[in-house]
């Protein structure tokens, strides 16, 4: 069977604005009944503001509804029933899977999910994938721990699900993950950036291989920002001779975004599965048109055992100002997940964005990829410190190199920093999420 569409859904992913609101709102519709039925955490939630689902007759009174903070699951949780506590919408024994988020930001949230959960899970993976040119022939190898944490689970099942044949390379190491991508000519990977740059380095100096000669030509990335970082893409891209293509996801909510073959410098919001509003940081007020950053407040249409509606996820988008040529008529956020609300921090009264700064050292040749970012507080004054690595070949040229980087941070973050050149190898390296950015300044 030949299959020349260019998307998964074709009615869906080209459906007219109107019809796709009414589908908006017909959905947020029942995933709110849902969860006011059948969760207390939820149903105390909304009793407290005194909202039931018959007071959702638009999508203007979906601002209505509280949000929900990932500080407000952790509360309820590790209580019966065990562990997912009070905003368990289903008996306990339809739950199927277990996955838990990170942590990063503070004690883990669990996740629990149905088998139709995990269904539904791969097909946003198969929006993604098949928008990025995955066809049945690929040979997809997935570079992932498995383990309690989502990452790339679901995207083995879209995979799965669209009919390619996965390479689950689980427990290997860097040098045998490598090795068993040449023998069986796989031709896309899932990893983060900094995991995708790190297997290009350890090709060339321990292997001696070339990862463009590699048969790799897709590579799908998340965790991190750097695929919809053009500099951050270009570095991937040129090393692995492949194409590099940015989504989103999250445990707590799904897979909502996605880059498509077009490359048109946003991501895809999958609006039939998903509701993604953006709200000013500071005022709360909603943002509909591009131009101005907030952050996200998203709800997730049809994932049951422990609902997203209304989450209030923290990451900084904002909307595009152009269409994308695909033809897809689900809307695209500029530049992907710009940051972390609470990352974006203000430093002498301007705004630091940890990516504005990957943008600028991952531009500079003569830095290696890895960096650190640390904003500390010296007598009173706020002060950057950024590490960056030499490459070995660049060294002599060093003066330079300090230059440029100087000039294009003031330039492009207008910010002034305390730069530490370190050798090849002295900072950390990370095989998932990087930690790269400290903000020492909220513990002060
Ligand atoms: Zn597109």
């Amino acid at each position: 069977m030949t299959i020349t569409t260019p998307y998964w859904n074709p009615l869906l992913e080209t459906l007219d604005r109107e019809r796709l609101q009414k589908l908006q709102l017909k959905k947020f519709q029942r995933i709110f009944k849902w969860a006011f039925d059948h969760s207390r955490f939820h149903r105390s939630l909304y009793e407290r503001s005194g909202i039931t689902p018959s007071d959702i007759q638009s999508l203007d009174d979906i601002r209505h509804v509280p949000t929900v903070e990932k500080s407000m699951m952790r509360d309820i949780q590790r209580k019966d029933p065990f562990p997912y506590g009070d905003a368990l919408c289903v008996p306990i024994e339809d739950v199927t899977e277990f996955r838990q988020t990170s942590g990063t930001t503070g004690q883990p949230v669990y996740q629990p999910d149905t088998w139709a959960d995990w269904e539904w899970w791969a097909e946003c993976w198969a929006y993604i994938i098949w928008a990025q040119g995955y066809r049945p022939r690929d040979r997809v190898f997935i570079p992932f721990g498995y383990n309690i944490f989502v990452a790339f689970w679901a995207g083995h099942y879209g995979a799965e699900k669209i009919g390619c044949e996965v390479v689950p390379g689980g427990v290997l190491d860097t040098t045998a993950r490598l090795l068993k991508i040449q023998e069986l000519m796989a031709t896309v990977m899932m990893a983060t950036p900094t995991y995708i740059l790190g297997m290009a380095d350890a090709a060339r100096n321990q292997l001696g291989i070339d990862p463009a000669t590699l048969s790799i030509d897709k590579i799908t990335c998340a965790g991190e920002p750097g695929a919809s970082i053009p500099s951050t893409k270009h570095r991937m891209e040129s090393a692995w001779g492949a194409k590099v293509y940015d989504h989103s996801d999250a445990t707590e909510i799904g897979a909502w975004s996605y880059e498509c073959m077009a490359q048109s410098g946003g991501l895809h919001v999958n609006k039939g599965m998903f509701l993604v509003e953006i709200q000013d940081v500071d005022t709360g007020e909603p943002i509909t048109e591009p131009g101005r950053k907030g952050k996200m407040i998203i709800t997730a249409f049809d994932r049951i055992a422990q609902p997203c509606v209304r989450f209030d996820s923290k990451d900084v988008i904002e909307w595009a100002d152009y269409a994308c040529p695909c033809g897809r008529t689900y809307r695209l956020i500029k530049g992907g997940v710009l940051g972390r609300a609470d990352d974006i921090t203000k430093v002498k009264g301007v705004l630091l964005s940890p990516s504005a700064i990957e943008k600028v050292v991952r531009g500079v040749s003569g830095l290696g990829n890895e960096y650190e970012v640390i904003v500390e507080k010296k007598e009173d004054t706020d002060r950057i410190t950024l590490k960056v690595e030499f490459l070995p070949e660049a060294e002599s040229r060093r003066m330079d190199i300090e230059k440029e980087l100087t000039d294009q941070l003031r330039l492009k973050t207008n910010l002034r920093y305390d730069l530490q050149f370190h050798s090849m190898g002295e900072l950390p390296r990370y095989e998932v999420k990087a930690k790269r950015f400290k903000n020492l300044r909220k513990k002060a």
